[in-house]
């Protein structure tokens, strides 16, 4: 990639060596783009050639669903009110005191007696969440456990921390939790789980069965090891859930916890980036896990989260957007797809259905979903081969608009 720019005061080399000017590892971060990212812009470029009314674009998490009216309404309250040097100044590193105390509050209130202000960290978001809590638990030479599919991104934040990502099969087809695969993938390097329920991708949201043998596995692997394995809980769908589903806290079931959060997704506000790490009070060595928290936060340049939208979200705490439209979308896109004859599980929770490609290849079938302008991403990247996912975070009528397509993708593979 050139910048097209001249340079009349750069120097001429002659033997430069790649690897001497920058970080190559960043390099290959950088250029290598995410399916969904590739799927996305591919998306918006052929919107541009035959009309964006003729492109069914299931690739990305970003909700269509507007933040809830209180949103605007307390942003505007923040701003007519507030001091504005205040409230758009800095905040302490790990967040406004007053907001803390909110969230730890609700997170009392709601799941628990858990957490005082002094164990919430604010972030920009759910990555920065887990990013921070990565490189604060591991070592170089750690592994990190998650239950495939998983969040892509997991393994760029594993590697920051120096640790190794593990992929751990779920059962096939309904993605719950397979304890032989995880007390195989159990190590004396294992220094922490990932969880993510409701999943993303295939929306399936853990029992307190689950979430308690789990635990009790990680329990006595941690009385082994003479020191926790950490759960982390990411958990930036919790309030997207359908029929009733409830989330079990993970704080209930185990000390040594750390919930990653987001409002990204529940208020529907990804773009302006704030969530908050809250780690259970009565973890093993408590202090150092908190003060590690606050020295990768720093290390990691991120000073302190967005101040206005600390203060935005410490009023709307557990207000989500209108979430009935996933619910319509989840119903609709379901019965179109097993209407088709594709195989589908009806998700829980959050916004995507990982559906089983018609042949082995899941980029071949993503890839000749392109030819009816379906935009389906291939669930590789998820740590699990042989599916696609549709992020049903969409217009209902696109949804609708896509049905003759689904059709013909459906016919040219012999379903219908
Ligand atoms: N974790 C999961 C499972 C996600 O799906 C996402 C975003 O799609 C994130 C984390 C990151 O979310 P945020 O926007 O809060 O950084």
């Amino acid at each position: 990639m050139r910048s097209g720019l001249a340079n009349p005061v750069g120097t001429c080399y002659n033997n430069i060596v790649k690897a001497d000017i920058v970080n190559d590892k960043y390099v290959r971060l950088g250029k290598v783009r995410s399916v969904i990212r590739d799927l996305f812009e591919y998306g918006n470029a052929r919107k541009a050639q035959i009309g964006e009314e003729n492109v069914f674009d299931f690739s990305l998490g970003n909700p269509n669903v507007p933040p809830p009216a209180e949103f605007d309404a307390v942003v505007g309250e923040l701003l007519a009110a507030c001091d504005p040097v205040t409230l758009h100044g800095y905040t302490s590193a790990q967040g406004a005191a007053s907001v803390r105390q909110a969230v730890a509050d609700y997170i009392n209130g709601n799941f628990g007696d858990h957490v005082t202000a002094d164990c919430i960290y604010m972030t920009c978001g759910a990555a920065a969440a887990i990013v921070i809590t990565l490189c604060a638990l591991c070592n170089d030479g750690d592994e990190v456990l998650t239950f495939a599919p998983y969040f892509p991104e997991y393994s760029v934040f594993a590697g920051q921390a120096g640790a190794k990502l593990v992929a751990v099969p779920t059962v096939p087809g309904a993605f719950g939790i397979d304890f032989d695969a995880l007390a195989a993938a159990l190590s004396e390097r294992t220094k922490a789980v990932i969880i993510n329920s409701p999943n993303n991708p295939a929306g399936v949201v853990y029992s307190a069965e689950e979430v308690s043998k789990l635990c009790a596995i990680l329990r006595a692997h941690s009385q082994k090891l003479g020191r926790p394995v950490w759960l982390v809980s990411d958990e930036p769908y919790r309030e997207l859930v359908y029929g009733g589903v409830e989330v079990p806290y993970v704080m209930n079931y185990y000390a040594d916890s750390v919930v990653c959060y987001s409002f990204s997704k529940s208020l529907s506000v990804p773009g302006e980036r704030i969530g908050y790490i809250a780690v259970n009070g009565a973890a093993a060595r408590f202090e150092d896990v908190y003060a590690a928290i606050c020295g990768a936060g720093r290390a990691l340049g991120y000073v302190c989260a967005p101040s206005l939208l600390q203060h935005a979200v410490a009023r709307l705490l557990g207000r989500t957007s209108d979430i009935s439209v996933y619910a319509a979308n989840r119903d609709r896109l379901t019965a179109i797809l097993r209407g088709c004859g594709f195989d589908v599980v009806t998700p829980d929770g959050a916004f995507y259905l990982f559906v089983r490609s018609p042949e082995p290849s899941a980029a071949a079938f993503s890839e000749r979903a392109k030819g009816y302008e379906l935009l389906l991403v291939p669930g590789d990247g998820f740590g699990c081969e042989g599916y696609v996912r549709i992020a049903y975070c969409v217009s209902p009528q696109m949804i609708e608009r896509s049905v003759p397509a689904f059709r013909a993708l459906a016919a040219s593979y012999g379903l219908l």
